[in-house]
């Protein structure tokens, strides 16, 4: 079964070449580890006490950088509502579409439920309809339509650590007639293609550039 992922779509949208090389023909190209090392320790962290885990011997390991950033998130307000769950997995289908991604966090206030997502580096442009907003907010709500039928509120909370502040995008009938119609043109696109164009104006910054012939 093909899930198609935030990222799957984000790389079509930018460069169906890129999406080629990566998803289809599975090219990998390695990248600097040090690029994503803040971010995997602060989310594997979160993830491990939000579990009720202990994670005292963990905390030494940290650079004075990453404890602030640390500090900064367990005060955060979102982060310290009620924990449904962590690097959780959803899936949704659209019309023949599988759809679907892995959460940061999932907590809740009462029946008001919040989906976090924490950002050591910059949050999306266009949070509102970013692939990983949309994708996430149609499967939580999916499932929690099950469950409530109506009866929740749900959010989508951006935690941008860099800039100490929170993005957050309240979900709605509206919004999920948008998102559904968006996501299946996209999946749409990629199943649909004929050829995997280049977008040239990306090639600057793509870790494909030295092998994709431009
Ligand atoms: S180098 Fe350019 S054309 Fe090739 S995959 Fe990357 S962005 Fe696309």
């Amino acid at each position: 079964m093909q899930v198609f992922s935030p990222n799957m779509l984000k790389t079509f949208d930018e460069c169906p070449k890129k999406y080629e090389l990566r998803y289809i023909q599975k090219v990998n190209v390695v990248q600097s580890p040090k690029i994503f090392e803040r971010g995997k320790k602060i989310h594997a962290l979160a993830h491990y006490y939000l579990r009720g885990e202990d994670i005292t011997k963990f905390i030494p390991t940290l650079t004075n950088e990453e404890k602030l950033i640390w500090q900064y998130l367990m005060e955060n307000e979102y982060f310290q509502k009620k924990y449904v769950n962590s690097e959780y997995n959803l899936n949704a289908k659209l019309e023949n579409f599988w759809i679907g991604g892995r959460l940061d966090a999932f907590m809740k206030s009462q029946n008001n439920y919040y989906i976090l997502d924490y950002k050591t580096g910059a949050i999306p442009k266009n949070p509102e309809e970013d692939f990983q907003t949309m994708i996430y907010l149609i499967c939580a709500n999916r499932i929690l339509s099950q469950g409530w039928g109506n009866n929740f509120s749900l959010s989508f909370v951006y935690i941008d650590l860099k800039n100490k502040k929170n993005h957050i995008i309240e979900f709605s009938d509206e919004k999920k007639a948008v998102y559904e119609n968006k996501l299946i043109t996209s999946c749409k696109k990629i199943t649909t293609t004929q050829t995997f164009n280049k977008n040239l104006s990306r090639c600057n910054f793509c870790e494909f550039n030295k092998i994709c012939n431009v």
